[in-house]
């Protein structure tokens, strides 16, 4: 079965680009098939993939969306690219934000994205879905594909206002257009241990939401290496697997899976009771 994973948080700069980059690159060393979908007009997935003029390219997301609004057929194969880290990505450009207005006017404006992840489903174990940091018709469109939620988060005061915002929108989307979406998890990123402060702020996050979602185990450091990284079009594990972030992916990664497993498991269970 495909899982798709909306990496997502409507503020800036948190590490959902970084996440998407290095758990895909993770989910490719543990054996699974992994496609990549840069949702952000930024285009930053798509540049932290070796791809270095995004505003350049012939086909993107873009493209995909056009076809899904003029119900023409979407070809599974077209436009996907290979990359160094063995994921699969469908790149994106600053075309894509001329579709925050023109999708909204057509029916069903937040199920296009989602006829392309249906298509490709088949080819994939992981398709993830790195979001623009908005709360607009783009993040709806990947909720609706999606089926859970990674949401990314720096240890900092007013980031808690944020998260709630966004998870109202995820249980409205749950409501009213993707009853089958889940949040994955709340990943703490950009973890300086340093300071006590910033150690407050995480343990005031995990008695705050613990009981009701997943905050991972797994805390991402915060490292030159990761920008190192980025800069030269890699993964941390492409570019110094032994780093310290570069374990705490590799950690994340397990989770995800084990998470995975143990909703499978529910689901099998929830069915033979039936
Ligand atoms: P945007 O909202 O603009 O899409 P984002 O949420 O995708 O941003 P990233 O682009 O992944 O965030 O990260 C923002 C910046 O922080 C980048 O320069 C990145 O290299 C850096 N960064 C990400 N993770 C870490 C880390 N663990 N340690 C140090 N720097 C990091
Ligand atoms: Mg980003």
């Amino acid at each position: 079965m495909t899982k798709v994973i909306a990496i997502a948080n409507q503020k800036g700069g948190v590490g959902k680009t970084s996440t998407t980059v290095n758990l895909g690159a993770g989910l490719v060393r543990q054996g699974y098939a992994v496609l990549a979908i840069d949702f952000d007009p930024q285009a930053n997935l798509t540049m932290a993939l070796g791809f270095k003029s995004p505003d350049d390219m012939d086909y993107t997301v873009s493209n995909v969306l056009a076809k899904a609004m003029d119900e023409e057929p979407i070809d599974p194969s077209e436009g996907i690219l290979t990359t160094a880290e063995g994921v699969d990505l469908m790149p994106s450009s600053i075309q894509l934000s001329r579709f925050e207005l023109a999708l909204v006017n057509e029916m069903n404006r937040e199920s296009m994205l989602r006829q392309f992840v249906e298509a490709v489903k088949p080819d994939y174990d992981y398709i993830l879905i790195d979001c623009a940091p908005s709360l607009n018709v783009l993040a709806l469109n990947a909720l609706t594909a999606a089926d859970s939620v990674l949401i990314p988060t720096q240890p900092e005061f007013f980031s808690n206002a944020g998260l709630q915002m966004l998870l109202s929108t995820v249980s409205k989307v749950r409501k009213k257009i993707n009853p089958s979406l889940n949040i994955e998890g709340v990943l703490v990123t950009m973890m300086d241990k340093r300071p006590n402060f910033t150690k407050e702020l995480v343990s005031q996050l995990r008695t705050a939401y613990g009981g009701t979602i997943k905050v991972f185990n797994t805390e991402i450091p915060k490292s030159i290496r990761m920008t190192e990284s980025n800069v030269n079009g890699k993964s941390v594990f492409g570019y110094n697997p032994k780093n310290p972030v570069g374990i705490a992916y590799e950690a994340l990664t397990q989770e995800v899976i084990e998470h995975d497993k143990a909703l499978e498991r529910v689901g099998r269970d929830v069915q033979t009771a039936r």
